[in-house]
């Protein structure tokens, strides 16, 4: 179980020097206990009771990390069952199935989508994140299938439970550092040696859950923690009940052996219903899936599911920001429009997006609203009259830009006088209140 703040107190110094940066060893403990500062803030812990301490104060459930370069991926670490708690911590990776069992157009459709499958949503790449190459049976179309997988230069997940077929894999990309998927009870030894020779995380599995702990349990008997868990079980319910059972014991009642992030096959829960899959890849966005395998992922997929799983696993505390300045578009220059909006990153993306395609350049400025959107920065008294100006005179605007025209926010066209007071030469012109109007509008303005 967490240890509380009067668990660490105890064994602090409590001389309250204050070199952490809290006022006392009690504040310091609090803090420690609510995940606000770490441990090594304390610079008096002995190394002994720092290893006790950091062991127990932990996060319930480990954080794993796959791939190498860009296709470095972090995985669990969370520390809440819903994200309103808190916020979720690492976002779960989509990835794509290919398998010895699955016919060459199969597999080459599955490739070439997710070619097709590489876009930018509110600052984020959008890309299929890695590949499962799972084996059944033809060892040697099985390699070959990891060969192609790897020129894909996507993090992979080898999914072999046969240790010398894995090991074949592993020589072709084992230096990629993919997951090796397909470790249970029968076999868990020797894949257990492959990981730890070739550096890689082991993927465990079992027929239920209590066959996957006592697995889990063996593995790290043998000094391995570097584990995901494969809950992918004989149904559908079964999945959606083990996903939600490990998270909820590492997360809820401090079962350190279920605390690793998960895997979850839906290619395998509906072979060959895309519709499905989709259904479940979006349940399992939510309920606990740290990696969701998918027969395919074409571009109409991925739409939904990349800005579902953006939404889930943004940090509710933190606004999603833009840095405030000035954004020319379209070869904008000194002589060009300006344009104004706040730093909400959502508004920024939208209205930027428009403005490109209106063809028009436009200078964008982006003044600090707090990472609000309009009506609410507006509200909350961080869009004003007074506070664009501050943001010409911070940005030096006026000595940048020799246009004199300002479009602003049609959402907060009543301050258009007051900016006017405030910022004296300038023409101020509210832009049409939906941000779809303003290809036209700006094209009309620009005629
Ligand atoms: S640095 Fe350590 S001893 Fe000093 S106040 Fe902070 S917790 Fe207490």
């Amino acid at each position: 179980m967490a240890l509380t703040g009067l668990d660490i107190f105890k064994i602090t110094p409590k001389t309250n020097c204050k070199d952490c940066g809290s006022p006392t060893c009690m504040a310091f403990a609090m803090k420690v206990a609510q995940g606000a500062i770490t441990l090594d803030k304390c610079p008096h812990l002995s190394a002994e009771v720092r290893a006790k301490l950091d062991e127990a104060t932990a996060p319930p459930m480990k954080t794993i990390k796959i791939g190498t370069g860009e296709g470095e991926f972090t995985l669990g670490g969370e520390t809440v069952l819903y994200r309103h708690e808190k916020t979720f911590v690492s976002k779960n990776l989509f990835a794509v199935a290919l398998s010895d069992a699955y016919s060459d157009a199969q597999n080459d459709a599955a490739l070439a989508d997710v070619k097709n499958v590489d876009y930018e949503r509110i600052g984020e790449r959008m890309c299929v994140d890695a590949i499962f190459v799972d084996y059944v049976s033809d060892g040697a179309r099985f390699l070959e299938l990891v060969k192609k997988a790897k020129e894909t230069g996507k993090t992979l997940i080898i999914n072999c439970g046969d240790a010398a077929v894995a090991s074949g894999a592993l020589e072709i990309a084992g230096a990629s550092k993919p997951v090796l998927g397909g470790a249970d009870a029968s076999n868990f030894a020797a894949l257990n040696e492959l990981a730890k020779k070739y550096g890689v995380v082991l993927g465990v599995k079992g027929k239920d859950l209590n066959e996957l702990h006592d697995t889990v349990e063996k593995l790290e008997a043998l000094g391995n923690k570097e584990l995901i868990l494969d809950v992918t079980m004989a149904s559908i319910k079964d999945a959606f009940s083990a996903a939600v059972q490990v998270r909820r014991a590492s997360v809820k009642d401090g079962d350190r052996v279920f605390g690793y992030p998960s895997i979850v096959n839906a290619a395998k829960l509906a072979a060959g219903d895309m519709n499905m899959q989709a259904a479940l890849a979006s349940l399992f966005t939510l309920k606990y899936g740290s990696v969701i395998v998918m027969e395919r992922m074409t571009y109409s997929d991925a739409l939904p599911l990349y800005g579902l799983r953006q939404n889930i696993f943004t940090n509710p505390q933190k606004p999603m920001k833009v840095e405030p300045g000035i954004y020319p578009i379209n070869g904008a220059n000194e002589n060009s429009v300006c344009a104004l909006t706040v730093d909400f990153a959502l508004t920024y993306f939208v209205v930027s997006g428009e403005l490109e395609r209106s063809g028009v350049p436009v200078n964008f400025l982006i003044t600090d609203a707090g990472g609000y959107s309009v009506l609410t920065a507006w509200a909350a008294g961080k869009l004003s009259a007074s506070s664009i100006a501050k943001f010409f005179q911070e940005a030096e605007i006026e000595g940048k830009i020799k246009n004199r025209t300002l479009i602003i926010p049609g959402k907060v066209a009543v301050l258009k006088g007051e900016i006017e007071d405030k910022l004296p030469g300038w023409k101020i012109i509210p832009s049409p209140p939906e941000a779809i109007h303003l290809v036209k509008f700006l094209r009309e303005l620009n005629a």
